[in-house]
């Protein structure tokens, strides 16, 4: 299988198709011709009406591969609270509602994590890809990053919950980690390297 060099990036959120971008620049893969979903004006994405992240990856993915006829990738990826028994989880981009801004579902996330202990707090952030051509389900990769949740905000990178996100490990919240460090070890940066290995593998290499 062949799979050409064109991928389309089944996702208008800026702040994703941006680290999905830096991956794949950074995996090498340069001459690959990557667009994203705001460029197609009449594109109506599916529901995301899924139990699970996998579950509407794969629908994104799919809807967005019968739409424009070519290789596309998708991604479900979300908050999971311990203390709020694994919320906003699938319902992170619209934790505070349909069409719900980052500030908005923050907003939400710190009214509902203020009774919480410390070990209510310990969060992670899961994120399941898809690939998918016309009719066809490639693969599914996913990955996962593990932080506790923080009720002041911090830094101003990343996007969503990022600022209430911090990492034990590098003493920072999410949104203070450069663009490439939180690619490195992000649940959405783990998982698009796999699904980049796997594309490598269906590509022609380059010619000598
Ligand atoms: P999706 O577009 O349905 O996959 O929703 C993803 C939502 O999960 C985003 O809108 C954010 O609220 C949250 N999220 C996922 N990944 C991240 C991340 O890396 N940082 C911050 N928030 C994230």
């Amino acid at each position: 299988m062949n799979l050409g060099k064109r991928l389309m990036v089944a996702s208008t959120n800026a702040g994703k198709v941006r680290e999905i971008c830096h991956e794949l620049m950074t995996a090498g893969l340069t001459d690959w011709q990557v667009e994203s979903l705001d460029r197609l004006l009449n594109y109506k994405p599916p529901d995301e009406d899924q139990p699970s992240f996998t579950g509407n990856a794969i629908i994104k993915a799919m809807a967005a591969a019968r739409h424009t006829g070519q290789l596309c990738l998708a991604d479900d990826s979300g908050l999971c609270v311990d203390g709020l028994g694994g919320r906003p989880g699938i319902h992170s981009a619209r934790y505070a509602g349909n069409h719900a801004s980052d500030a908005d579902n923050n907003a939400r996330l710190m009214a509902e994590i203020a009774p919480l202990t410390d070990d209510g707090r310990i969060a992670f952030y899961r994120c399941v890809i898809a690939l998918a051509l016309p009719n066809v389900l490639l693969a599914v990769f996913s990955g996962e990053l593990a932080g506790r949740l923080i009720s002041t905000p911090r830094g101003t990178g990343g996007f969503g919950y990022d600022p209430y996100f911090f990492l034990p490990d590098y003493g920072c919240t999410a949104a203070e980690l450069p663009l490439e460090v939180k690619a490195k070890i992000s649940h959405r940066g783990q998982a698009i390297r796999r699904a980049i290995k796997w594309l490598e593998r269906y590509t022609v290499p380059a010619a000598a």
